[in-house]
């Protein structure tokens, strides 16, 4: 998962989330959480690992075999191992 240490911390409605650095309290994904929420909702809120896979490999597949998407392709893999390692707890 990507790291963030810059931007503002996340806000109560990230509760639930699962794209905050939870170590550190940002946003993986935006660099203003409060903003994202000004009208109500985050288009960006993510409530499973799996979900996630879902959308990196629709990126994939849109940007196609020769696209330079490399960071895209390793944030993936790690979206996998997690979703694999919450399977195999049974938490998801
Ligand atoms: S994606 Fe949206 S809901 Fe999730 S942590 Fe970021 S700002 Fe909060």
């Amino acid at each position: 998962m990507a790291k963030r240490m810059t931007g503002s911390k996340i806000v109560p409605q990230c509760d639930g989330c699962c794209l905050p650095d939870f170590s550190e309290g940002y946003c993986t994904a935006f660099d203003d959480p409060a903003y994202q929420w000004r009208n109500g909702e985050c288009w960006g809120r993510c409530e499973s690992p799996r979900e996630m896979v879902r959308r990196l490999e629709d990126i994939v597949a849109y940007a196609g075999p020769g696209a330079n998407i490399a960071t895209i392709r390793r944030e993936l893999e790690d979206w996998e191992k997690m979703a694999r390692l919450l399977k195999g707890s049974g938490i998801a």
